[in-house]
């Protein structure tokens, strides 16, 4: 069988590391807000070209953070716009919503499932306070465009960096291109802790401020509480998990990327749209490989049928999904063309090159 995303062993190559730095935390007897998630801070600003970040409990809880915060600190209040990709994880959309929000969905560029930056201007109105763009499947969405957008309309860019960690534009990384980005360190994503965590990055202070506060119960000094926060605070032991894979993540990402480039290279078939390969290479980390097929079921079955495990991401659109059912009559063709023909094939650091071999074969026999 070869698994879509093998965790196990993923994490078994880094097994020495890992096992002796959670051994440490624990018997440090100090188990939150400590040096560990101190130095994976540090280390993920550094490597991110940001001034500061902060760990979360998850990524959801990061891009909520953030918004909370904005409103916090007056920038946003409840029932302003925020532009946001339909096409997306519902998380990004959740963040938004959370905090009293109004999400208003941009359809994607079906060349590469990312929002259409040429469709947000027209949807902005007197109510629109941010742009939260997301580097779906770990393509990098960014343009001097969008950056104009911003700039002429006074609006935030937020990240949505969950699937994207290491990806670039004209050499800044994602997590540094907007006001502030999202993170999630979910087992599942390039990096990934053995649990739930996430973070935030960011270059302005104030808002690193009020984000680190709201994480911790709004307190920015024990039992002083300022504002109304959360409880969502990453764990010492995730960050010294973190610290360790965040030292791998380009060579990581660099193997996704060499499968990438023989997948679009040597799948061949009329039936199959191949994902985009971006000309800078460095524009994506291949978080997920995702190809179109009108015959999705017949293709999904047939794989199965070979020992080759697949995904889908995602079968239904948050548009279409009951928790929005206010959206439910809303047509949003070209995303819900992608949520019916998406299938993600497997692609990972530790697949080897005869498992490539063996989905390339299989595709290509497919009728
Ligand atoms: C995974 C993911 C999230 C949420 O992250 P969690 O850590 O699972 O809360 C948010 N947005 C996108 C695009 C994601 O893929």
């Amino acid at each position: 069988m070869i698994k879509f995303l093998d965790l196990q062993k993923i994490n078994l190559v880094h097994q020495r590391e890992i096992e002796e730095r959670i051994i440490n935390t624990f018997r440090s007897g100090w188990y939150l807000l400590g040096d560990e998630v101190k130095t994976f801070e540090e280390n993920l600003l550094k490597y991110i070209g940001s001034k500061y970040a902060i760990g979360a409990a998850n990524g959801l809880d990061a891009l909520r953070l953030i918004f909370r915060a904005y409103i916090e600190l007056g920038i946003m209040k409840p029932g302003d716009e925020v532009i946001v990709p339909a096409n997306t994880y519902i998380a990004s959309i959740l963040a938004l919503t959370d905090n009293g929000l109004v999400p208003v969905l941009v359809e994607p560029d079906v060349r590469n499932y990312n929002i259409d930056i040429s469709g947000i201007e027209k949807k902005i109105s007197e109510k629109t306070k941010g742009i939260l763009i997301v580097h779906l499947y770990g393509r990098t969405v960014f343009s001097q465009e969008l950056k104009n957008i911003a700039q002429k309309y006074n609006l935030k860019i937020v990240e949505d960096n969950a699937q994207a960690i290491g990806s670039e534009w004209k050499k800044i990384k994602t997590g540094n291109l907007g006001d502030a980005a999202g993170f999630s360190f979910y087992p599942g994503k390039n990096l990934g802790a053995l649990g739930d965590a996430g973070g935030i990055t960011t270059n302005d202070e104030e808002l690193s401020k009020a984000i680190r506060a709201l994480a911790n119960y709004g307190s920015n000094q024990k039992y002083i509480n300022i504002y109304k926060g959360l409880n969502s605070r990453l764990d010492e032991i995730q960050a010294s998990v973190l610290d360790i894979k965040l030292k791998y993540i380009d060579e990581e990402n660099q193997k996704r990327r060499q499968i990438a480039k023989r997948y679009t290279k040597e799948i061949i078939n009329s039936e199959i749209i191949l994902p985009e390969f971006p000309e800078d290479e460095n524009e994506h980390v291949w978080h997920l490989f995702v190809i179109r097929t009108k015959q999705r079921e017949k293709l999904q079955n047939y794989l199965t049928e070979n020992k080759i495990q697949t995904l889908i991401h995602y079968p239904i659109p948050p548009h279409k999904q009951r928790a929005y059912k206010e959206w439910n009559e809303m047509s949003l063709p070209i995303t819900e063309q992608i949520h019916n023909e998406v299938l993600s094939l497997p692609i990972s650091p530790v697949m080897d090159e005869s498992e490539v071999g063996v989905v390339i074969e299989k595709l290509n026999l497919f009728k």
